[in-house]
């Protein structure tokens, strides 16, 4: 059989063996609750410790303003909901932009129908939200801004520096959804004015169904989930101690990796790129052409039908972006996401 070429790490990457590794003991022999007092359950918090101080490190954060969550979709609930529900019975409004994953806009909609006003910031021709529609789109009752650090679907980068600035200066909080961005972009939230960020650990070669969110410390969130009063309150639940251990190995190694990684995925992005323009008439590149992911590619095919494209994926042994990433790409007739990464199929 031919060999597997995966093209939809935008959708999700696969587990790094050496992830899975730290995983292993986790889901076997060693199995206490991080809760119990006895020896097992400490040996379980110093793993779930040991994770969190992994993710800081990754943010450049202290490990007391990470908080676990099941997922990047549970992480961006939590910043929004939390934040909105943490003032209640004031006039609330919210900026966000048309292109957030579901996770934030499904998120908008339900704090609309529970009387929060929401704006929805456009993007530009190159994928970006601009600054000055976010300083234009501010009131004094904006409460929190949220814009995704680059995109699922264009893999462009966001300057959420400046639109956090911006919010900051009108006092307003500033989350970032940053699934796709983290272990593939630094982040040095000591230096940068976020409030709150969110991550998935299945977007870095870490396991599904984990993720976390960065609350800048002293920041006050009504929680979502209520309980046991694991994470400091904000996230009641018997911590899955095998899937933490997995994100902060993956956090790590992320980290350790990510710049030689950049330089790799772009030279091979871009020749990608450049094959794909002298060898495709009306091929063309969505989104902006510099500030994009670095193993991320957004293509438009000019005249072709979205359904010659579908066959073609099919009739290969290469696994095609998912078909909500490709829905969500239709920019035009016919145009496809490609997303690459730190993977080949002998591993
Ligand atoms: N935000 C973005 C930008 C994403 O791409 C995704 C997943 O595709 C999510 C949030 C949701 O993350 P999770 O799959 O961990 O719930």
């Amino acid at each position: 059989m031919a060999a597997q070429v995966y093209l939809d790490n935008a959708a999700t990457t696969p587990l790094d063996p050496r992830v899975a590794e730290a995983m292993r003991p986790w889901l076997g022999e060693t199995f206490g609750n991080a809760s119990s007092l006895h020896a097992m359950g400490r040996q379980a918090r110093q793993a779930v410790d040991e994770s969190r101080r992994q993710v800081a490190a990754l943010l450049n954060v202290d490990p007391g303003e990470i908080v676990f969550t099941a997922s990047g979709t549970e992480a961006d609930n939590l910043a929004l909901v939390g934040t909105v529900q943490a003032s209640p019975g004031r006039p609330c409004h919210v900026v966000t932009s048309q292109i957030e994953h579901p996770a934030v806009l499904e998120t908008c909609r339900y704090l609309e129908r529970h009387g929060t006003e929401v704006t929805y910031l456009p993007c530009g021709e190159d994928g970006i939200v601009s600054p000055l529609a976010l300083r234009n789109a501010m009131r004094p009752v904006t409460r929190l801004v949220s814009i995704m650090a680059a995109n699922n679907v264009t893999g462009v980068v966001q300057p959420i520096a400046e639109l956090a600035r911006i919010a900051r200066e009108n006092g307003a909080l500033f989350h970032t959804d940053a699934v796709q961005a983290a272990g593939k972009l630094p982040f040095d939230l000591r230096a940068q004015p976020f409030d709150l960020l969110s991550i998935s650990a299945h977007k870095l070669h870490g396991p599904q169904g984990v993720g976390a969110l960065y609350v800048r410390s002293g920041l006050k969130l009504e929680p979502l989930v209520h309980g046991g009063g694991q994470e400091q309150g904000l996230r009641s639940a018997t911590e899955f101690v095998a899937g933490l251990v997995g994100l902060g190995r993956a956090a790590e190694i992320a980290g350790s990796e990510m710049a030689a990684e950049a330089v790799h995925l772009v030279a091979l992005r871009d020749r990608l790129i450049e094959t794909i323009a002298t060898h495709i008439p009306g091929a063309y590149l969505i989104g902006h052409r510099h500030r994009r992911l670095p193993g991320h590619l957004c293509l438009g095919f000019a005249g072709q039908e979205g359904e010659a494209i579908k066959l073609l994926w099919r009739s290969t042994s290469w696994v095609s972006p998912s078909r909500r990433a490709a829905h969500a790409a239709r920019l035009t007739q016919a145009s496809l996401l490609m997303s690459c990464s730190r993977w080949d199929s002998t591993r």
